[in-house]
């Protein structure tokens, strides 16, 4: 018998893996495209790590939109997103906040070609569905402003880990 390799053994070294915060705001919420979302990351191959439903104060929104806030759409964006649930995840995996910003598309739906998310399911900027981070630095601060560090599963992904 030849020596056989476990799955655990082909994990990714912990310092190559990112996390980024993705949300469904309230109008994907509204309009059940919640599955679809998840279901895109997950068959990309990114591991779930967070993932709660809330309904957002406009405190936590001004801070999570704060580079915004002298825009002249700023308090009508809060109002949008504070208007139903969000539901607000957390994805780990190798460069998976700029994976995500291209499975998300271009802020503007028109701009967003077919196969993105906003691309697929949305039409004007001001309902543009979901909300993927733009950086590392500014996923780092998102996941800290959305979830307690003992909200996120550190758990075994022996699937996409693999890769
Ligand atoms: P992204 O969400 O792609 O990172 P921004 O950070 O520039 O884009 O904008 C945050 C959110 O503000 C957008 O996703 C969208 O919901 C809203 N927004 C941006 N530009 C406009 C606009 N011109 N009019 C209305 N809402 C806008």
């Amino acid at each position: 018998m030849g020596s056989r390799w476990t799955y655990s053994e082909l994990k990714f070294p912990s310092n190559e893996l990112e996390r980024t915060l993705i949300a469904v705001k309230p109008d994907g919420v509204q309009r059940r495209l919640v599955g679809q979302i998840i279901q895109r990351f997950e068959q990309r191959g990114f591991k779930l790590v967070g993932l709660k439903m809330v309904q957002a104060s406009h405190g936590i929104l001004s801070e999570h939109y704060g580079e915004l806030r002298t825009k002249p759409f700023f308090q009508s964006l809060l109002t949008y997103m504070s208007s139903g649930p969000v539901v607000v995840m957390v994805w780990e995996g190798h460069n998976v906040v700029q994976a995500s910003r291209k499975m998300v598309g271009q802020t503007n739906p028109a701009e967003a070609p077919a196969g993105t998310i906003r691309g697929d399911f949305s039409v004007h900027v001001s309902r543009n569905v979901v909300h993927a981070s733009d950086s590392q630095e500014g996923a780092q601060k998102e996941i800290q402003l959305w979830f307690p560090a003992k909200d996120l599963l550190d758990w075994d992904c022996y699937d996409s880990n693999m890769w």
